[in-house]
């Protein structure tokens, strides 16, 4: 068989083992293994292939699906959780969400801590799910108040719980060493040329990038993209030296004021770095609404504005894959609405033949 068939198969018997083709077993089965979505217009326009993972086709809406699945199955690996037990996590959402489907799949209970900043979608989804939500106060991590430390000492205060720690398990980046890394690979037939994306956790740029490295040295780039607010871009730029945060983005999810544990033992093999401004955000946001059709969240946007700024330089010809994080149902009152994007100042960073999809 060929090789890079086989990789694929092993990484997708690596979530779903003992599967049939094209039959997943239950809600689990069917995460991962998501389509590489050609970018066409951008394609044509930079002279490069600009190619993204459509995360937003897992079951639970999210590339946070898989970090999901690994964190629980590594608790129950390790014993730290039995039948009945409870999920605790700290999240921007996304992993909430992943983690709230695993656990009813897999019958525990799910508690979830998040900043309260996050839309109200995110939510209420949240507690549809089944999931116990405390919004609290958006602290920085060295505050006690955080909302990691508090799931934490929420676990802490439960029997048979796990505070999953999304943030500092590497299950989570072993998540796409094993899987987002292996597809990447196989679907490309191993011609990537550069692999950029945002970080929050850091576990899909840090597996991704460890696995595609260990397969293609030097031969593959990989680029980190940073909101605004977030810290990691001037930690590259200035040789590795953390400053203060300060800013802020209309991006969810991403964003870091700390090198994590799943990001540290990659620190070294990221090529390079960029911030992109939300006003370039929201413009590619409506634009890859209108050009290819698909409807994403903020950090999606940001993740293919960085794919073409690595594309400009690399040059022409290569293979640019980056992450479509999620779809933009979960932020469509902010996102849509022309009375958030003026609170904002970005109404006016989308151009006049754009203007029709704000909508709300
Ligand atoms: N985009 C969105 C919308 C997210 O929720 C997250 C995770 N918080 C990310 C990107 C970043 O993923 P990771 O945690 O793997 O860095």
């Amino acid at each position: 068989m060929n090789p890079l068939r086989l990789i694929a198969r092993r990484a997708y018997s690596t979530i779903h083992p003992g599967s049939r083709p094209g039959i997943t077993n239950g809600f689990i089965g069917a995460i991962g293994n998501t389509p590489l979505i050609r970018l066409n217009r951008l394609s044509e326009e930079t002279g490069s292939e600009i190619l993204a993972k459509a995360e937003f086709m897992n079951p639970g809406g999210s590339v946070k699906d898989r970090a999901a699945l690994f964190v629980v199955k590594d608790a129950e690996e390790r014993g730290l959780i039995q039948p009945g037990g409870t999920v605790v996590e700290g999240t921007a959402g996304n992993t909430g969400i992943g983690l709230a489907h695993v656990c009813r799949a897999k019958g525990y209970k799910c508690v979830i801590y998040m900043p309260n900043t996050q839309s109200q979608e995110k939510i209420d989804l949240l507690r549809m799910l089944g999931a116990e939500v405390y919004p609290v106060p958006a602290v920085a991590f060295d505050n006690p108040e955080n909302y990691n430390h508090q799931a934490k000492r929420h676990a802490e205060s439960l029997k048979n719980a796990v505070w999953t720690n999304q943030f500092d398990n590497t299950a989570n980046r072993r998540a796409h060493i094993e899987t987002t890394g292996p597809e990447i690979y196989a679907q490309t037939n191993g011609e990537v040329d550069g692999f950029v994306c945002a970080t929050g956790t850091g576990g899909t740029l840090a597996g991704t990038a460890r696995y595609l490295k260990d397969m293609k040295g030097d031969k593959v780039k990989i680029f980190l993209a940073d909101p605004p607010g977030s810290v990691l871009h001037s930690y590259f730029a200035s040789g590795h030296k953390l400053f203060e945060r300060s800013g802020s983005s209309i991006t969810e999810g991403i964003g870091q004021g700390r090198v994590t544990d799943n990001l540290a033992p990659d620190v070294g093999i990221i090529d390079g770095s960029l911030t992109v401004h939300d006003e370039d955000t929201i413009k590619m946001l409506y634009r890859l609404l209108d050009e290819e059709g698909i409807y994403l969240g903020a950090s999606s946007a940001l993740n293919v504005v960085a794919a073409v700024e690595m594309a400009k330089q690399l040059g022409k010809g290569k293979k640019i894959v980056t992450i479509l994080c999620d779809g933009a149902y979960r932020y469509q009152s902010r996102l849509f609405s022309r009375q958030w994007l003026e609170s904002k100042n970005l109404s006016t960073a989308i151009p006049e033949h754009l203007q029709k999809y704000v909508v709300l």
